[in-house]
């Protein structure tokens, strides 16, 4: 990042991300600040070579530039102290999207944005541009820091998944494609409440100049508002998307069959997506539609997008089919960590073997009622399991496992010996699972691992 070269930059917050920064901007000759209130962090960016400085305003007096991170609170619900210090100064915090868009201002940008479904429209965005034969780097929210990405040749896609904080912090994000799948109630204390959320999300479209393309999913009322606002706009396509159970118009399924209706005349039948094991249920089809539309705006013919989703790996820990042995499938949804996301799952099976627990959201599982009758028996675990079993009460037969081994130990034994063909042993614990493992991630790992460990015994 060479217009940093000989002049001091900051750097708050020492994860992944911030480090990348910090490593970006030191070997494009900047002088780099760091700090983060975890002594750990910052003992870690001291071993890769970094200064570290208290942000005030003597320390950060010359600074150019403060690389924040997404995490770190700079509005709602208190700022970091750090914010009243780059106020005084006059600069805007910035995070490192904003960065690898100074760097490599070329590139064609397609940017997912939403509450749910942003990593796998992302990762398939990703996996039809390259089966397309497209140059594409992917990353942002999901798994690479991009600084880190390859830079492109300017024919080449960058395809980033934005989280609401991100795209505060990348005032001059100018997205090629802009997705926005849905927003609901979900991060609000850092929004200041749902209008601050939407206007968060909102972001995404606010620099689009032409030919740009704005996909926006239409299952709640937010995106349809926003539908209309941007439509306003004379400098933008809107391709509206949807998934199954919405009235069809844009690009939208019918019974799992996705349609593209944004040319004037018949819709034209594109690919049944029933057929896909790693896109189930009506919310993935949704972002099937929003994958197509943006595709499409990148110039892929269309059967090319449908031949490409018929190969599309799908995401770990989402719906993620582990095994498949005896007609019994081991279903890997680990991120489901509240009940919204749960739900999802538990409308794709009948005969579920469900294991539940960890660290519960507010509102538990309550709304999960109405799925009961296709679980036959549920597995708790973790912190919850006492709450959940007096919600599942009389209306589920539930045994208390304590740990997931335990649970999936459990779950196998009552699916073989029942014997139905089609069950599912599925992990989606509507909770966060930080009372027993690391991260979300960590539990899937171990639950897969638990898996093979059964199959592998099962097939000696
Ligand atoms: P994110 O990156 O936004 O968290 P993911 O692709 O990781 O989204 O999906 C997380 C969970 O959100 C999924 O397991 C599923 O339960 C739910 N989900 C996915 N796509 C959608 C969608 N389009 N609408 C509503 N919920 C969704």
């Amino acid at each position: 990042i060479p217009q940093y070269a000989g002049r001091t930059v900051a750097v708050l917050g020492l994860g992944k991300t911030g480090l990348s920064a910090a490593r970006a901007l030191s070997k494009g000759g900047a002088r780099v600040l760091c700090w983060d209130d975890g002594e750990a962090k910052r003992a870690e960016a001291q071993a890769q070579g970094f200064t570290c400085a208290e942000p005030t305003l003597a320390n950060w007096a010359d600074i150019a530039l403060c690389v924040w991170s997404p995490g770190i609170p700079h509005t709602h619900p208190k700022p970091h102290p750090a914010k009243a210090v780059l106020d005084r100064l006059g600069i805007a915090p910035v995070c490192d999207i904003e960065l690898l868009l100074a760097r490599c201002a070329d590139a064609f940008v397609v940017g997912i944005t939403g509450t749910n479904g942003k990593s796998t429209t992302t990762a398939l965005i990703g996996h039809i541009l390259k089966s397309a034969g497209h140059r594409v780097e992917v990353g942002g929210n999901l798994g690479t820091p991009v600084l880190e990405l390859e830079p492109l040749p300017f024919f080449g896609t960058y395809v980033l998944e934005l989280s609401s904080y991100q795209l505060e912090l990348t005032p001059s994000l100018d997205c090629d494609v802009a997705v926005l799948l849905n927003v609901t109630p979900d991060h609000l204390a850092r929004h200041g409440g749902m209008d601050g959320y939407v206007a968060a999300k909102a972001l995404i479209f606010k620099n689009q100049h032409q030919p740009a393309t704005a996909v926006i999913g239409q299952d709640d009322r937010h995106c349809r508002g926003l539908t209309q606002t941007v439509a306003q706009r004379v400098d933008q396509t809107v391709v509206p998307v949807r998934g199954d159970g919405e009235e069809p118009g844009g690009v939208f399924t019918l019974d799992g069959v996705l349609y593209d209706a944004t040319d004037a005349g018949y819709p034209r039948e594109v690919i049944d997506l029933r057929g896909i094991p790693t896109l189930p249920g009506a919310h993935n089809w949704q972002n099937a539609c929003a994958a197509y539309a943006a595709c499409r705006a990148r110039g892929v013919a269309p059967e090319d997008i449908a031949a490409a989703m018929r190969t599309f790996p799908g995401l770990a820990h989402r719906q993620e089919l582990v095994a498949e042995v005896d007609g019994i499938r081991f279903v890997n949804d680990s991120k489901a960590t509240n009940a919204d996301a749960a739900e999802k799952a538990l409308l794709c099976y009948k005969d579920i073997y469900w294991i539940l627990g960890g660290q519960a959201k507010e509102g538990g599982i309550e709304s999960l009622l109405g799925y009961f009758p296709r679980i036959r028996h549920a597995y708790l675990i973790g912190e919850a399991a006492e709450a959940f079993g007096e919600t599942l009460g009389s209306h589920i037969a539930h045994s208390q496992c304590g740990t997931l081994d335990a649970a999936v130990a459990a779950a196998t034994a009552d699916a073989r010996r029942d014997g139905r063909k089609g069950a599912v042993v599925l992990l989606s614990p509507a909770c966060a699972s930080w009372d027993q493992f690391k991260s979300f991630e960590h539990r899937g790992d171990v639950f897969r691992a638990l898996v093979h460990d059964i199959t592998a015994r099962g097939a000696a």
